[in-house]
This record gives structure tokens, sequence and C-alpha cells, in this order.
């Protein structure tokens, strides 16, 4: 037996083939390894682990045995269960831009057996999480995406057609001019749980959008692989990334298992 394991800042992934050879999936809080560790007892004593993820090395204080560890770089996992993850779903591109949203959000290139971390930002899906908390008290992940997908963004944001006032725009009037812009100017109009929740959302993808598109224009690249727990069951945010992709000419690709391929990549490291 063999398990795949990236602990990251806010969940920890596992993945593992089971007894038909399926792969599966399964994740934890970060905040608890013991249940982690309580978890991997149950394999056999000889079980191989495949680890990754910021917090590896505290699970590791967590681990009973120490003998079948394979440690991997977390950049090296994400991109080898990338890699699997496209052609199981038979989709084959020479190079891509990866965006990893996880409780931060690191961007990568990818082409060949060439990678490198190109970018970054601190917004994330702890932004989501944290924002949405702040702002209305739910933080609860599935709360969050279940409200926001009720909401509407047009009293919070400000759009650049919101500026020009219905005269001819300079760019593109659909864009965002500032997010939370209009909440800015009539501070005092009540706003819905569910509308916050919609611009937080449309803020963290936008920015993290936005940045990735910058990345994919600097390396001349088409696709954009956005992968990360922060997009798992989050059909909002999946469209707001999308849209601003394709507005900007590029092809937003999503995964199916989309925060596990750090965890697909410890496994098949081993
Ligand atoms: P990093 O890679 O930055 O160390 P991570 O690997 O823990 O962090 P992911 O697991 O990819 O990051 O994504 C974490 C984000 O996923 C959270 O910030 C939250 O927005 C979202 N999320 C999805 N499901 C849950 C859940 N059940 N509980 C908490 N957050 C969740
Ligand atoms: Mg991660």
């Amino acid at each position: 037996h063999a398990i795949g394991i990236d602990v990251g800042g806010t969940l920890t992934k596992v993945a593992f083939f089971d007894d038909n050879q399926k792969l599966t999936f399964l994740y934890f809080l970060s905040d608890d390894l013991q249940r982690v560790s309580d978890w991997i007892a149950l394999f056999d004593d000889d079980v191989k682990i495949g680890l990754t993820g910021g917090r590896a090395e505290q699970l590791k204080t967590f681990l009973r045995c120490h003998d079948n560890l394979h440690y991997l770089v977390e950049f090296d996992a994400t991109v080898a269960g990338v890699n699997y993850q496209l052609q199981k779903d038979g989709k084959n591109f020479p190079d891509a831009v990866i965006t990893n949203i996880g409780t931060g959000t690191s961007i990568h290139y990818h082409r060949g057996d060439e990678h490198k971390r190109i970018s970054g930002t601190g917004i994330g899906g702890g932004t989501l999480l944290g924002m949405s908390a702040l702002m209305t008290g739910i933080h609860q992940f599935d709360e969050i995406v279940q409200l926001s997908a009720r909401g509407s963004r047009s009293e919070v944001d400000m759009l650049v057609s919101d500026i020009y006032f219905g005269n001819k725009t300079p760019i593109d009037g659909g864009l965002t001019a500032s997010n939370f812009g209009a909440a800015g100017l009539t501070p005092l109009m009540e706003r819905s749980k569910e509308d916050i929740l919609a611009t937080v959302q449309g803020l963290v993808g936008e920015v993290i959008s936005t940045l990735s598109i910058q990345c994919a224009f600097a390396e001349d690249v088409e696709h954009i692989v956005y992968i990360g727990s922060t997009l798992s069951g989050n059909i909002p945010l999946q469209n707001i990334i999308g849209n601003y992709t394709k507005r900007k000419n590029r092809t937003p690709i999503f995964l199916r298992d989309n925060g596990y391929s750090g965890a697909i990549g410890a496994l098949l490291s081993i």
C-alpha cells in the first residue's frame, strides 16, 4: 500500500489507490494532525508514504515510524499531480501556467520537464475565509460558497461603465474599476451577506486571474490551469476566474479534483 499526503496551511489532502485500484481522496483540517496520524495508523506498518506541503515536517512529528517516508518538494509534487490529472482528462498542452489557489496563491510555469515558480500573491483561499468572516460573521467554506452564489456584486463593486455613466469607455466597460468601490462611496447603504460574499469572491478571483493572465502573457502561454481546494465545489469562483481569463483571450482549465494535485504527485513519487 501507498499513500500520498499534502499537508497544507489549511487542509491536509490524502490520495491513495483503494483495493479496486481506484484513486481515492480524503481531506483533514491541518490544525488536527493527530487525526491524520490516527488515520494513517489504520494502514499496515509497511505502508509507503509520499509527503509534501508546507506542514509536512510538522506531520512527521506525529508519525510513529519514519522508515517509509518519502519527502517531495511541494512545487514538484503539484506539477507532477497536475500532469497526471491532465493526462487522465485527455488534455495535452506543450506548456501551461499553473495557479495553485491554496491558503495563499502560487503561480508556476510548466513546459515539458521544466517548471519554475514565477509569481504568487497572499490573496487566496485564506483571504476568502478571513474577509468573509470579518465582514459577515460566516466562516464555513461551504456556506460562504452557497450564499455567494445567490448574491449580486452590482451594488458593492464599481464597474468601468459605472464611472463612465453611459458614455463611451476607453476599456471594456464590464471590467471591475474598483472592487468594493460602490460600497466605499455609499457606505451607509445596507448590503446583504449574500452580496458581500459574492463581492469577496470577485475580489479574490479577479486578483488571482489578473496576475495569472499577466504571467501567461509574459511566458507566451495559452492555457492557465487553476487548482487548489479554494475552487472545490466553488462554481461562483470558477466562473469569475474563467470569465476573466477568457476576456483576456487565455484558456482557463479547471480539474475535477481541484485540491488534490499535491497529494497525487506525492503518491506517484513513491
Ligand atoms: P497552502 O498550499 O497555501 O499551504 P493548503 O494546501 O491548505 O494551503 P488548499 O487546501 O488548496 O490550501 O486550499 C485551502 C482553501 O480551500 C481554504 O482557504 C478555503 O478557502 C478552501 N476550503 C475548501 N474546503 C474547505 C474546508 N472544508 N475547510 C476549510 N477551507 C476549505
Ligand atoms: Mg497547498
